[in-house]
């Protein structure tokens, strides 16, 4: 079955197609047929991977499949959730979101230091299907006082996972992409696809 993944990227194309393969599900990025993004305008990271997938399902007459994601930082009420992209501003900045997350944190000592990494998936049929396919995936840590490593994206040089011992941007790839929210969410979604798909 043909799905249209709504999002650009094609490192999540990749990371997620190996896990849906052995599904029957073929994904096709919706920048490759020509749908652009949607803003973003959910208040949790439910509603935004909704409105992404209804966007891209209504776009293409395809099923659909969107994921949101972000950080929440506990002592900060979650924060900065679905805004973790555009924290200091611009999108994408991870230097200066790193700078803020650090400096909103200068005072704040264990256990207030915890953290989580959240991945949200929405698997739709169609445009208007009352029953999508949700899936959650948490990697749970804590934020470190300044970054160490150089792998990784995001918030990863901050973000300590106490079970492997480093934080994220010094762990192996490899080793992320067995352990990560994504990862995580997409074990949960397949799971869930095979059960709603069992005879
Ligand atoms: P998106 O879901 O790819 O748009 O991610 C939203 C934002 O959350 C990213 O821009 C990063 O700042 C942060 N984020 C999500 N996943 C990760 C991760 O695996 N490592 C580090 N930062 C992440």
């Amino acid at each position: 079955m043909k799905v249209v993944l709504a999002s650009g990227n094609h490192g999540k194309q990749a990371e997620f197609s190996a896990l849906l393969a052995n599904v029957g599900i073929e994904l096709v990025m919706q920048s490759d047929l020509g749908v652009t993004a949607i803003e973003e305008t959910g208040a949790s990271f439910v509603e935004n991977a909704l409105l992404k997938a209804r966007h891209a399902a209504r776009a293409t007459g395809l099923p659909a499949l969107a994921d949101d994601s972000g950080l929440c930082v506990d002592s900060l009420g979650g924060a900065p959730g679905i805004h973790s992209a555009r924290y200091a501003g611009g999108h994408g900045d991870d230097a200066a979101n790193i700078a803020r997350l650090l400096d909103a944190m200068r005072d704040v000592t264990d256990p207030g230091r915890g953290a989580h990494f959240i991945c949200v998936l929405a698997l739709i049929r169609h445009p208007e299907d009352p029953l999508p396919i949700l899936a959650e995936g948490r990697w749970s840590g804590s934020i470190v006082a300044s970054p160490r490593g150089s792998g990784g994206f995001g918030y990863d040089p901050v973000f300590f996972d106490a079970v492997r011992g480093c934080t994220a941007a010094e762990l192996d790839t490899a080793v992320k992409n067995m352990v990560s929210h994504r990862a995580r969410a997409l074990a949960v979604l397949h799971a869930r696809w095979l059960q709603n798909n069992a005879p």
